[in-house]
């Protein structure tokens, strides 16, 4: 079976990154697809597991090589999905976690129609204000456009399979969890890959 492709999204200080930690940490077949970005390294983040940090040089040649399934200018800043990381985890038969804008989200559903794409929303607006000012992260204008970005991207919630508002860390990594869990039961993907008679050729049925 080809791994599936699950597409996390939503605005920033949604609490993807928290999910997405806990959820990598507890679900054994799943990779995390690490993205380029030009933007400033964060104190605790990691070259290479965090995000590849590259240079706006360094990202225009591998925009200009066809490397990224998908970019955007998010914020300021460049970001890319690295082609080659996804379908090597979908051909191992991996499955792989994109966390990504809502630009980037909106452009994959057309390229990865496959693939399971999941909204983070914060419980409200003004609870995403304070998350993103007590997160300390960001200067006041990045805060600002960032906050300004939120609107537009809360409107594109419509275009997604699930929503998991994240009110609770806990609560929302379980229904992530169920998210995963559920679309790895789908019979129409089974068939789709292995064909309709795939449940009599299983080992389980030979006793
Ligand atoms: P941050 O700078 O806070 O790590 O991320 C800012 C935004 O960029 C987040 O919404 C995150 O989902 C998004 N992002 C991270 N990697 C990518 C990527 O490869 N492509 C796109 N389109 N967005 C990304």
């Amino acid at each position: 079976m080809k791994g599936i492709v699950f597409v996390m999204s939503g605005p920033s200080g949604a609490g993807k990154t928290s999910i997405l930690r806990e959820v990598l940490r507890s679900n054994n077949n799943l990779d995390f697809s690490v993205s380029y970005a030009t933007r400033e390294r964060r104190p605790e983040e990691v070259q290479g597991k965090d995000y590849f940090f590259v240079t706006p040089e360094e990202f225009k040649r591998l925009q200009k090589e066809d490397e990224f399934l998908e970019w955007a200018k998010v914020h300021g800043n460049y970001y890319g999905t690295s082609r080659h990381q996804v379908s090597k985890s979908v051909d191992l038969g991996r499955d792989i976690l994109l966390d990504v804008d809502i630009q980037g989200a909106m452009s994959l559903m057309s390229k990865l129609r496959d693939a399971v794409y999941i909204f983070v929303a914060p419980p409200s607006y003004e609870e995403l204000i304070s998350r993103l000012q007590s997160r300390g992260t960001e200067d006041t204008q990045s805060l600002r456009t960032r906050l300004e970005d939120a609107k537009w991207e809360l409107e594109q919630v419509k275009n997604f399979q699930y929503l998991v508002i994240n009110d609770n860390l806990k609560h929302s990594v379980s229904q992530f969890e169920a998210i995963i869990t559920a679309e790895r039961l789908r019979v129409d993907r089974m068939v789709r890959e292995k064909g309709e008679r795939f449940l009599f050729e299983e080992k389980t049925y030979d006793n």
